[in-house]
């Protein structure tokens, strides 16, 4: 009974104790309560219990009665007991300042145990003697016989070690598992670990009295057994969840390893992996068929070893760059195994472990075919993809700037007498194998500095801008001239050409480029009149030679009068429904004698003798009539397009006239597109502009004609407010096997693309041509592959059809 009443009593305040403490060393990882504060904390309770339990034991067993003068001894004594278990958690927390935390070294973590273990028996020591130490301080006679204070000692000794143990676990399980024990198994432990502690005690004390308790002994036995096996339960739980928890990491570790593995091997660009002294560590499958290398032989290579010597500092830099933990992109040129180059775009990135640079990736792409492509449609665009020569829009470019610098001597346009001829009889293979002979003569006569050109055809403009006389353009006239008097071999033959030239001088036969040219022109023509092979300088008089095209122009006023002149219109279609969705005016003039006159014979004629304004007025007015009628008939949905000259564009008239005639006709804007060409729009380009916006307020359409054949460049396109342009003819010639000329229409488009402007085929004659065209996003179709261009009646029928 004495025994009930003492374990009731001391195994609650025991129970409550552990508690308490398990719950401030939780609260303490939180707030600021650690070291020193909790080790005072965690003694007061311990020193507490620890004196309280043989005063609650003699109480009990009424070897002592209750006296207020017994309690404050009680509380002296404590004192020291408190001592004792601040120094024992001061040195436990030396031991291991983290108690948590897995020791890295096994050793480490086997002394650490060795420490636990006799600062156990050190404990369980200080208890049992102190328990002596309160008996005795109450004058209280007792004996201590070491033999029977072993069993609770070890007892004792095994039960804080365990206690240890347990909260040593509690701890790992919230901190790295985050999990928490059950109440219910918490309490079991701590219970047990009480009836353990009480137990020993009571038969220590009983043992000092020397009444041996048999049954006292055997639940002390038992209480600890049940203690170990529950804790070793439950370290076993937790081990069992670290394996579980391990496996998961390992899985997902491994999953990531996979991923990263599959994104290095399997990527398309070569990856390269550096070490912090920028020798290779690994390599992806894709190096090798890019530069030949394999990893065994990079690893006796570093990046500077491979990139061109003229690439060397650049790469240096990048390399420090990226020692400092920068991203960067760059652009380099390697060797590869077989000496061949490589061009690069590298994308490099530091590697970081632990916050730590170790080295860099290197992700590179073989960039050197989309140089070359671009490389070629930049030349392409300004050369002669025959000759190599400059093309016209080069050397319109270049002249621009010579005149501009006033370092323009003289213009020579050169035509190749009886071309045609060597064309006809002996084919066209034979006509670029003579023009590329041509070109390397020019070049080698004059030089690679000098401006020269091919201009399409057998024609070559060469502008000469170093400061010479004019005895000294004669001479290199002369030197030309003599350059092509050895026979040219071609196809096993030989041939003797002559040229015909015409030359104009800067600024006395023309200030501007057109005038320059057109009297270079003016003078060829003259040289080619004389008889061929012969140099002709321009002269003012041969404006009078024009008056020979009199009578044709004489008899294009007749034509007015006499309805000689027809609007032919050609359909327009849609890439993307293939339906007609426009049609294209086109004059034509039924000659009485002659027939069909070509417009490209009489509208250059009728703009040069101010017909032009009148013969354009009276296209609009039919083509406005035949277009009202077919709207009112017919229904049509489809717009008309009207070619408008450049005098014609300019003119003060234009304008009003065109939108009179427009309400005259009930015709909405939105139907009409005017065909304006390149070289107007660039010749001025302020007025041009002006005009288009004012065209595009009323809501006419503009189109951009016989898009390529001017000098306009692509960049030009941005600079006015275009709704289409029309790709000429000569780019579509060809397609698709002429490579370059593919590679500049899919530019175009693309460019074209972006701004939101259409963009019109011209001169489409073959499903092939339609095809590609249509596979590169090209808008609108116009050409013989769809109709010829064909009067009023039939092309209502033609829509009929095709509607
Ligand atoms: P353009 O504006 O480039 O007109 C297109 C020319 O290409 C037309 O020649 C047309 O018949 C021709 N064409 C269309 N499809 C094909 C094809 O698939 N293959 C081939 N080989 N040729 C095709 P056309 O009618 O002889 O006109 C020549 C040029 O005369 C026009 O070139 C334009 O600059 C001018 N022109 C024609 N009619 C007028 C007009 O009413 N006013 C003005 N100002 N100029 C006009
Ligand atoms: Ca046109
Ligand atoms: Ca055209």
């Amino acid at each position: 009974m004495e025994a009930f009443s003492f374990f009731l009593l001391s195994i609650s305040i025991c129970f409550v104790s552990l508690l308490l403490i398990l719950f401030i060393t939780n609260a303490s990882r939180k707030q600021n309560f650690r070291g020193p504060r909790l080790a005072i904390f965690s003694a007061f309770i311990c020193g507490i219990l620890i004196t309280l339990t043989p005063y609650l034991c003699l109480l009990t067993t009424q070897t002592i009665v209750f006296e207020v003068s017994s309690l404050l001894h009680l509380c002296k004594i404590s004192f020291v007991s408190i001592l004792f278990f601040f120094l024992f958690f001061v040195i436990i927390n030396m031991i291991e300042e983290n108690p948590v935390m897995p020791k890295r070294k096994t050793s480490g973590l086997q002394k650490d145990k060795i420490a636990f273990h006799s600062l156990s028996v050190t404990a369980a020591f200080f208890v049992l003697g102190f328990t002596y130490f309160v008996i005795q301080s109450f004058n209280i006679p007792v004996t201590l016989v070491k033999e029977q204070s072993i069993v609770p000692l070890v007892l004792l000794s095994a039960s804080i070690y365990t206690l240890a143990r347990i909260y040593e676990h509690l701890f790992m399980d919230k901190i790295i598992f985050q999990r928490k024990l059950s109440q219910l198994q918490l309490s079991f432990l701590f219970l047990m670990f009480s009836l353990c502690l009480n137990s020993s005690i009571f038969i220590f004390i009983k043992s000092l009295f020397l009444q041996l308790n048999f049954y006292m002994a055997i639940v002390a036995i038992v209480s600890m057994v049940v203690l170990l096996v529950s804790t070793i339960h439950y370290i076993e739980n937790q081990l069992l969840h670290q394996q579980d928890q391990l496996e998961v990491k390992n899985q997902v570790l491994s999953l990531n390893e996979q991923r990263y593995r599959s994104l290095f091997e399997n990527n398309p660009n070569a990856v390269f992996t550096l070490d912090l002294h920028w020798n290779f560590t690994a390599v992806n499958a894709s190096v090798r068929p890019m530069i030949g290398f394999t990893l065994e032989e990079l690893q006796h290579l570093t990046l500077t070893d491979l990139v061109l010597e003229q690439e060397k500092t650049k790469i240096t830099t990048i390399l420090e760059e990226l020692a400092k933990g920068d991203n960067t992109n760059f652009e380099t040129i390697m060797r590869t195994k077989s000496a061949e180059i490589v061009k690069l775009k590298v994308t490099a990135l530091p590697i970081k472990i632990n916050n730590e640079i170790t080295g860099a990736y290197l992700i590179a792409q073989d960039i050197t075919k989309q140089i070359e492509i671009q490389e070629r449609v930049k030349f392409l665009a300004y050369h002669d993809e025959l000759t190599g020569l400059l093309n016209r829009r080069g050397i319109y470019r270049e002249l621009e700037n010579h005149i501009h610098a006033s370092t323009l001597t003289a213009t020579i346009l050169i035509d190749l007498d009886m071309f045609k001829d060597i064309n006809d009889h002996l084919g066209h293979d034979a006509g670029d194998v003579l023009l590329k002979q041509v070109a390397e003569r020019l070049t080698k006569t004059l030089g690679r500095e000098e401006l020269i050109s091919r201009m399409g055809g057998d024609e070559f403009l060469i502008c000469l801008t170093a400061p010479y006389k004019r005895v000294e353009v004669l001479e290199r006239i002369q030197a030309i001239q003599a350059a092509m008097k050895e026979p040219f071999q071609i196809q096993q033959s030989s041939k003797e050409i002559t040229l015909s030239i015409g030359v104009s001088f800067y600024p006395e036969d023309g200030e501007n480029l057109n005038t320059l040219l057109k009297h270079a022109d003016m003078a060829m023509y003259e040289a080619k009149k004389s008889g061929r092979n012969n140099a002709v300088q321009y002269s003012s008089r041969f404006g009078v030679q024009k008056l020979n095209q009199i009578t044709l122009l004489q008899e294009l006023k007749v034509a007015f009068e006499q309805e000689q002149l027809l609007l032919y219109f050609q359909p327009k279609h849609s890439t993307v429904h293939q339906s007609m969705v426009g049609v294209e005016t086109l004059i034509r003039w039924n000659h009485p004698e002659r027939g069909f006159i070509n417009p490209g014979e009489f509208i250059p004629l009728a703009e040069e003798n101010g017909l032009i304004v009148p013969l354009s007025n009276w296209i609009i007015q039919n083509a406005f009539k035949t277009f009202s009628n077919w709207l009112k008939e017919h229904d049509v949905n489809f717009h008309l397009s009207i070619n408008i000259s450049p005098t014609h564009f300019f003119d003060e008239d234009f304008v009003p006239f065109l939108l009179e005639q427009l309400q005259k006709y009930k015709i909405p804007a939105q139907l009409i597109d005017l065909e304006i060409t390149e070289n107007l729009a660039i010749e001025n380009t302020e007025l041009t502009n002006k005009k288009i916006n004012i065209l595009k307020e009323k809501g006419l359409q503009i189109s951009m004609d016989d898009f390529g054949t001017g000098y306009t460049s692509l960049t030009y396109l941005s600079h006015f407010n275009m709704n289409r342009i029309k790709i000429d003819r000569s780019f579509i010639k060809e397609l698709p096997d002429n490579r370059n000329n593919g590679a500049i229409v899919q530019s175009l488009l693309s460019v074209a693309k972006n701004l939101d402007i259409l963009v019109t085929a011209e001169g489409v004659e073959t499903e092939e041509q339609l095809n590609v065209l249509k596979e590169w996003g090209c808008d609108e179709i116009q050409g013989y592959y769809y109709s010829m261009p064909l009067p009023e009646e039939k092309l209502i029928a033609y829509w009929q059809g095709t509607n």
